[in-house]
């Protein structure tokens, strides 16, 4: 961007400091730069009219064109209104003001046309309009856009006389001024290739369309170019990083192959061997590892971690499986040991909960390597545990990790840095990990193993309560564990702690007969284990619990999953919850307990989970539902500050500019060519907008 648009606001005619000041606070505009990238946020069609006869009151905010046939003030002092009747050739629709009420009478004549806009709505049994956006026919410019801007604006603005339409007065000023200075900021080739306007057609055209051709080829060019700007910056991460970091490389393979024909009791999905090939091809490659491996519950993680491990021993390296809590620690530990002992390998766990004299133990094995495996919290993270030599560094349930922590990971090998698997049962839409883990590299196993039976899930009124205690008790009888979940949003919320411990007295009172566990945040973690051990041990039937279950737990034995208020859930949350049960072989159920009183997008949520096991399928529609910014883990993500790109609906466009990007690196990483100079210099005048940005707020 050239200094032009490093320009202040304030000197575009029509600011002025006091406007400049508002456009800053408000919508955080400061330079040209800001401004002209404020995009309309949606456009009025000027050929699209309703007539008044359609008009009913399920509809949006639409557009009428008619003549004022009346106008008259009714009422006294402060509660006096203008009513005004607009007449087409279908009938008459009544607009009402009750601010600016002088001003209106005056700028409206009878007799003439006028273009209205606004969302008809019933008042005393007839339809009109409030405080409707009007434009006399006759002043609408032949040359004006047909597709009008609708700009972003906010209350203050608008009492200062900053609405939609001076947003677009000031704007047609600054195009004018700013078009010469526009420079391409993408290569001929992908202009051509992808048949795309050039950088000023664009601007001109989102903002005032000559044509519905030439707003849609603006919209397209500026979307790609801003995802071919985020995508091009990950990808240089992820060359810089690759080339910097070496790793260790592991090509033996002498005790994974006797795991494989010898111990393994069952077979690996087709997906699982997929994963699996990646993760050994990384691990020979020199270069440091650095993936994200994605899957569904219950999809076998945790054998694919198992083989990694493996890998690492077989290379003379140790390897650690890190844990979110002490439970899912201990359960990796279980699982793993039976093997480990046939291999003849030195398998550990280290938790809080572990004696001083075990860690010593544990230490002492460590460092020496006469340990080859070590499955931990966040204990592993230590100062005091030092490693031999730490080849492998997996990853548990990422997004309970921060950076930091998996940093402190990395410099428990000083010479070499360990490879690194981060393993989530999140699901993230493809579009979405691109993204956000453009510098990752990404293995999904998206394939259950055979045999596995569908989870049942239904959706139950509270008032049908009494027969899901009865389906229940039949469930227990079969000798079935169950848990039921209550929301919890913040762990404070003491009406939320009450809904819990309501719930856990009528369930006692339901089923006297039975053992019930519960858990919640407010315990001690020292409890909390002990609750879930009880649990695991089918020591209870029944347990009791808030979200804080969500993660990672198994308890094959476990078949039905009731959630309370579950309009209350995400829908990542719900089937992640869900996730809890389908573990063994029998029948699973998950039930979602909810109101009648249920939200539009709530039904969409509960009718998702009825129809479909599939975690991708659900992430899909949990980020059309949502929007990127609430799923889980992406809070802190700034790539996701988007102008005029949307991850959920512009996927195509994302994948085409990261395969452009993609091979304008493989030509030419340092961008060095003359046909890239315009790349080079926009990541430079992006970056410098970047500094900007993060000194004001
Ligand atoms: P998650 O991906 O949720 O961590 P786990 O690794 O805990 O899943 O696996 C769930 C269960 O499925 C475990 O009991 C595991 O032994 C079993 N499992 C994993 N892979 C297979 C397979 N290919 N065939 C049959 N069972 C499998
Ligand atoms: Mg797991």
């Amino acid at each position: 961007m050239s200094n032009f648009f490093r320009t202040k606001i304030e000197f575009l005619k029509g600011i002025g400091p006091q406007r400049a000041t508002l456009l800053q606070t408000e919508l955080q505009i400061f330079t040209y730069g800001d401004l002209i990238q404020h995009y309309p946020f949606r456009y009025l069609d000027r050929t699209q009219f309703y007539k008044i006869a359609d008009l009913d009151e399920g509809l949006p905010f639409v557009q009428v064109k008619g003549f004022v046939k009346s106008k008259e003030l009714l009422g006294e002092g402060r509660k006096q209104r203008l009513s005004v009747v607009l007449q087409d050739t279908t009938g008459e629709l009544e607009l009402v003001w009750f601010k600016g009420v002088k001003f209106m009478q005056t700028q409206l004549q009878k007799g003439l046309e006028y273009v209205v806009f606004g969302k008809p709505t019933v008042f005393n049994s007839r339809l009109n309009m409030a405080h409707p956006e009007v434009e006399a026919v006759s002043e609408i410019k032949a040359e004006q856009s047909f597709l009008q801007p609708v700009y972003n604006t906010t209350e203050k603005l608008k009492n200062h006389r900053v609405d939609s339409k001076a947003i677009g007065r000031i704007m047609a000023e600054l195009l004018k001024l700013a078009q010469p200075q526009i420079k391409e900021t993408l290569p001929f080739s992908l202009l051509d290739r992808y048949r795309m306007i050039s950088k000023a057609e664009a601007m001109q055209n989102i903002h005032f369309p000559v044509s519905i051709e030439k707003f849609n080829a603006a919209r397209f060019r500026l979307k790609f170019e801003e995802l071919f700007y985020v995508q091009l910056k990950l990808l240089r991460q992820k060359t810089v990083r690759k080339a910097d970091l070496k790793g260790q490389v592991f090509r033996q393979v002498p005790t994974l192959t006797e795991f494989y024909n010898n111990h393994l009791s069952f077979d690996l999905t087709n997906a699982q061997k997929r994963v699996i090939k990646e993760i050994y091809k990384d691990l020979g490659t020199g270069k440091q590892m650095n993936r994200l491996l994605q899957g569904d519950v219950g999809s076998g993680k945790t054998i694919v971690a198992f083989i990694a491990m493996l890998i690492a021993h077989d290379n003379g390296a140790q390897a650690c499986l890190m844990a979110p809590t002490e439970i899912l620690a201990d359960q990796h530990y279980v699982g793993l040991k039976p093997y480990a002992d046939k291999l003849g390998i030195v398998i550990g766990k280290l938790t809080g909960s572990t004696k001083q004299s075990d860690r010593k133990v544990l230490h002492e094995q460590l460092q020496s390597g006469e340990m080859s495996i070590i499955v931990g919290t966040h204990a592993l993270l230590e100062d005091v545990v030092k490693f031999k030599n730490l080849g492998l560094c997996i990853i548990d349930e990422q997004h309970r990790f921060g950076v930091a922590q998996r940093s402190k990971l990395w410099q428990k090998n000083p010479r070499f840095i360990p490879h690194v698997l981060v393993m989530t049962a999140t699901p993230i839409p493809r579009t979405l990990a691109m993204t956000l883990y453009g510098d990752l590299d990404v293995s999904v196993i998206d394939e259950l193993p055979a045999g596995r039976k569908e989870i049942i899930t239904v959706h139950r009124y509270d008032s049908h309560r009494l027969r899901v205690f009865g389906f229940m008790r039949e469930q227990i009888k079969l000798g079935r564990q169950i848990y039921i979940v209550y929301p919890l949003i913040e762990e404070s919320e003491t009406m939320d702690y009450k809904d819990l411990m309501d719930g856990y007295e009528s369930v006692q009172r339901a089923f006297p007969e039975y053992r019930i566990s519960m858990v919640h945040g407010k315990m001690k973690p020292q409890d909390k284990d002990f609750e879930m051990q009880r649990f695991v041990k089918n020591e209870t039937q029944i347990m009791v619990a808030t979200t804080v279950i969500e993660v990672g737990v198994n308890v094959p034995n476990a078949s039905v999953m009731i959630i309370e208020s579950a309009e209350r859930f995400g829908l990542s949350q719900l089937h992640q919850l869900r996730g809890r049960v389908g573990r063994g072989a029998e029948q699973s159920y998950c039930i979602l307990m909810t109101s009648y009183k249920l939200s539009k997008e709530s039904k969409v949520r509960l009718e998702t989970m009825v129809r479909t096991n599939n975690g991708f399928e659900i992430a899909d529609i949990d980020l059309k539902l949502r929007g990127p910014g609430d799923l889980m883990g992406t809070q802190q993500s700034g790539v996701l500050d988007l102008l005029i790109a949307d991850l959920a609906k512009d996927a195509k466009i994302l994948q085409e500019s990261r395969a452009a990007a993609q091979e304008i690196l493989e030509i030419d990483p340092e961008l060095a060519l003359p046909e890239h100079e315009n790349i080079k210099q926009h990541i430079q005048s992006l970056q410098a907008n970047t500094v900007n940005w993060s000194r004001i707020s």
